[in-house]
């Protein structure tokens, strides 16, 4: 059964409440979601589950039905996400692991790791120990081809995957690699499982060539119930009559399995069908089946593979798989994971005051110095930061991904003209990371120019194309004056200067006109002054724990049926939520198809809100939850 824990239950009561669980025999395993703490309560025995709801503490009781129970959808509803080095498998992302069947030198997978990289995988593979039919064929390089593997991948920067085949080779995989693999004919070896199980680590469950689903799902239980919480289920084909490929690629256990198990599902492709040319079409059905991921096989050289080399993809054949994933990932709502090129070097942080003692905060902003991002970035965050300007929105997301920030700044409506609906798309695009915090300041609009400047001299004005909307008021006076879009209202200020004629002005900031030591001709010229720009502070989740939130940023697309947004909108009235903005975007990808943006505020008490969001996750479609902070 599940137990969902109220948020307000004391340390004693659930003390009280395991001591009772296990004294009735059952294993329990918590469970700390994003909204909700829930105790897991596994066994096969039969109780009336009021004796649990009863308790002080318990929110509610929810049984298992099925013979799996970590396993299932049941036991937890939220898609869980394994955590593998730098990256995440699992939720709104892609992620491609690839490499070849067997590593047979140092040199051949120093090779294909970094040219898979390069192409966009974000986990590299190799076996060591080779399953294979025939004792006669090759078995792999063994302890030597798993530090050959390691090797690759700190090159590369790539976490590792390889299959373990047997109980006593545990303590080495767990030095070697990150991932450990258990291979189609070892999904049945229950000793295996029990033993790699009780390490903790992610482990990829390949489907036996014969299994059923529910053999599958009883598999990943025996892992789950032997101590690791991070089990990637892998469809890498069964038996069947059919002859023409090695064999058959089972796409239809993805959406199966998706509904049966919260645990992310892979597809092997190369196993799959056993044959190159098959592997690109196979493999992309499988991503828009809905798969977490793929495992490929990709050779330097296919035809002189010591395994699996006809079914082994050129390198020129797996950089169009990428391709071809990255083209479709936005019609799917993903996107295509990438291991960051660095980390921040202050690790985990908590709260808003995220930095060690003795170590500067770097944030990214859009724009030159004394943007009006970094007048946002300055009001929210202390002195002793470094602000990283930085040319394009994308490139603010890139750097926070990447480690090269801690954080970025990143506006994202304006009272005036609304929406910036491409930093709503970036976050979408960018699932790892999350609103952490939000800054609304006011935008007060100068005309700046050259210290010897005059109003009368100015025939051009440059800036941000949002600026001079701003001011289109005061603009309209002078209509021989040439509007010329820049794109950063402080860049311009610094471009005029350079330019060095009098005839030239710049819309910006009164902070931008002194950091380049300009004359402001004209103070306030923004059309109406109730002029906001509400910026939200980006960061990876991981880093940033945000204490007591009172807001939330959701997004998510309605049912296509009658009276689905007005569903929602009841939900949210019924729990008394107070809503603080509505608006809808077409989806990229998703010709005429709508969602929606809300932001809301997040009650006192926040058993509210999350009893809240699961009623809108059965109302909507995909529905997110951008960040929750503090207004
Ligand atoms: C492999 O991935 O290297 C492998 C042997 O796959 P499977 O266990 O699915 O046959
Ligand atoms: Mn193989």
């Amino acid at each position: 059964m599940v137990v969902v824990l109220d948020h307000n239950i004391k340390e004693s009561e659930k003390e009280n409440l395991i001591v009772f669980l296990e004294q009735k025999g059952f294993r329990i395993k918590e469970i700390r979601g994003e909204e909700e703490t829930i105790l897991g309560a596994v066994g096969l025995i039969p109780m009336d589950l009021r004796e649990v709801e009863i308790l002080p503490g318990v929110a509610r009781v929810i049984p298992i039905t099925k013979p799996y129970k970590l396993a299932s959808r049941e036991f937890k509803k939220e898609d869980t996400c394994v955590p593998v080095g730098t990256i995440k498998i699992g939720g709104p992302r892609i992620v491609i692991i690839a490499g070849p069947c067997a590593v047979e030198s140092k040199q051949q997978i120093l090779e294909v790791a970094h040219l898979v990289k390069e192409s966009g995988a974000a986990v590299l593979r190799g076996g060591a120990y080779k399953p294979r039919t025939s004792p006669y064929s090759f078995q792999g390089l063994g302890e030597e081809g798993l530090k050959y593997l390691k090797e690759a991948g700190e090159a590369s920067g790539l976490p590792t995957i390889s299959e373990i085949v047997s109980t006593e080779h545990t303590d080495m995989f767990s030095d070697y690699i990150d991932i450990l693999q258990i291979g189609a004919r070892n999904m049945q070896n229950f000793e295996l499982l029990k033993k790699v199980g009780s390490l903790g680590k992610p482990v990829m469950l390949k489907r036996g060539p014969a299994a059923t689903i529910q053999d599958l799902l009883m598999s990943a239980e025996y892992l789950l119930a032997h101590g690791t919480d991070y089990v990637i289920l892998c469809e890498r084909g069964i038996r069947t009559f059919e002859t023409y490929t090695r064999n058959t690629l089972d796409i239809s256990a993805i959406p199966v399995v998706k509904k049966l198990s919260h645990l992310p599902i892979f597809v092997d492709p190369s196993h799959g069908t056993g044959i190159r040319e098959k592997v690109l079409p196979m493999g992309l059905a499988a991503i828009a089946a809905g798969a977490d991921g793929l495992i490929v096989e990709v050779h330097t050289d296919p035809d002189s593979a010591l395994s699996d080399g006809p079914q082994s993809l050129y390198p020129e054949q797996f950089e169009k798989l990428m391709r071809d994933i990255e083209a479709l990932a936005p019609v799917l709502g993903k996107e295509v994971a990438k291991p960051p090129e660095h980390l921040p070097s202050t690790g985990p942080l908590i709260s808003t005051a995220p930095i060690r003692t003795g170590e500067r905060l770097q944030v990214g902003f859009q724009g030159e110095k004394a943007a009006f991002s970094e007048n946002a970035l300055f009001r929210y965050f202390p002195e002793e930061t470094d602000s990283v300007p930085l040319p394009e929105f994308r490139d603010v997301f890139n750097s926070v991904l990447e480690g090269r920030t801690h954080c970025g700044i990143i506006p994202l409506e304006n009272t005036l003209t609304g929406s910036i609906h491409q930093n709503y798309d970036l976050l979408l695009q960018y699932p790892d990371l999350k609103i952490i915090g939000e800054k609304t300041i006011r935008i007060i609009h100068n005309l700046i120019a050259l210290p010897s400047a005059e109003i009368k001299d100015i025939k051009r004005v440059y800036s941000h194309p949002q600026a001079l909307s701003q001011c289109t008021g005061f603009l309209d006076r002078f209509p021989n004056w040439e509007k010329i879009p820049f794109y950063d209202t402080a860049g311009a200020v610094g471009f005029i200067l350079k330019k060095g004629n009098r005839a030239n002005a710049a819309i910006a900031s009164e902070e931008a006109g002194k950091f380049y030591k300009m004359k402001i001709l004209k103070e306030g010229i923004e059309t109406n002054s109730r002029n906001y720009t509400r910026f939200v502070i980006i960061a990876r989740e991981e880093y940033f724990k945000v204490r007591e939130p009172n807001k939330a940023s959701l997004v998510f697309s309605t049912l296509n049926k009658p009276g689905s947004l007005y569903e929602v909108l009841k939900v949210l009235a019924e729990k008394s939520i107070n809503m603080k903005k509505l608006e809808s975007r077409p989806i990229p990808g998703k010709p005429w198809e709508e969602m929606f943006y809300v932001d809301v505020d997040i009650p006192k008490k926040f058993s509210i809100f999350s009893a809240a969001i699961d009623v809108l996750k059965k109302e909507t479609e995909d529905l997110r939850i951008l960040g929750m902070y503090k207004a």
